[in-house]
């Protein structure tokens, strides 16, 4: 075991699962960060995101942490992070959305196993997948359903790239007067004000 290293908390400020998967591989201090660096990772980022249970996560972890199917799988969500991150990168252009993407999104959720069953703990209800087996590759189809919303729910108008051009985050604006610029204030946001002012300090001065 080497040194733990330092943990950087998913981002959910997508409002939108299929955007905050694509969050998951971000610009840090001029670096690319990937959050997915192990299956495990995905597992964990699946668990968050609500698309798991935290009993499923442990009994998926525990049988593919380790094996070169879950690696496969980690491969496969990556690959699939690219294509989502095109297609997202076309909608907030106007463009279409690209036959590439719906054909992935379309294969990932045929590995989809299982039905959705209604559970209420504590007062609320959940939805909990029932699967036959726990195959490693199910976690995409699991994926894929949750991209699908994007597609079929949203306003393509209002899915966005931060406007800071250092930064590569994607959000659904959901802000009631569609104002929202920035992925979040205190990441982005506040860093261009400051930006604004010095360049209108400066201009003064000069
Ligand atoms: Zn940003």
């Amino acid at each position: 075991m080497g040194e733990p290293k330092p943990q950087i908390p998913f981002l959910f400020v997508g409002n939108q699962l299929c955007l905050d998967f694509i969050n998951t591989k971000f610009v840090l201090n001029g670096r690319p960060v990937d959050l997915l660096a192990t299956f495990s990772d995905l597992v964990t980022w699946l668990l968050e995101g609500d698309l798991l249970t935290e009993e499923d996560a442990i009994t998926l972890d525990r049988q593919w942490g380790r094996q070169a199917k879950g690696k496969q799988t980690l491969e496969q969500a990556r690959a699939f992070r690219v294509t989502l991150r095109e297609m997202v990168t076309r909608i907030a252009a106007g463009r279409p959305v690209p036959q590439a993407a719906i054909e992935a999104i379309n294969e990932m959720l045929s590995y989809r196993i299982g039905y959705p069953q209604l559970t209420c703990r504590k007062g609320k209800f959940e939805r909990e997948y029932q699967g036959e087996s726990q195959k490693a590759n199910q976690l995409l189809g699991l994926l894929a359903e949750a991209t699908t919303n994007l597609l079929c729910s949203c306003n393509f108008s209002l899915i966005k790239k931060c406007q800071n051009p250092l930064c590569v985050l994607f959000f659904y604006d959901t802000t009631k007067n569609h104002a929202r610029h920035w992925c979040s204030m205190t990441i982005c946001g506040n860093r261009s004000k400051v930006a604004a002012h010095y360049r209108r300090h400066r201009s003064r001065s000069t």
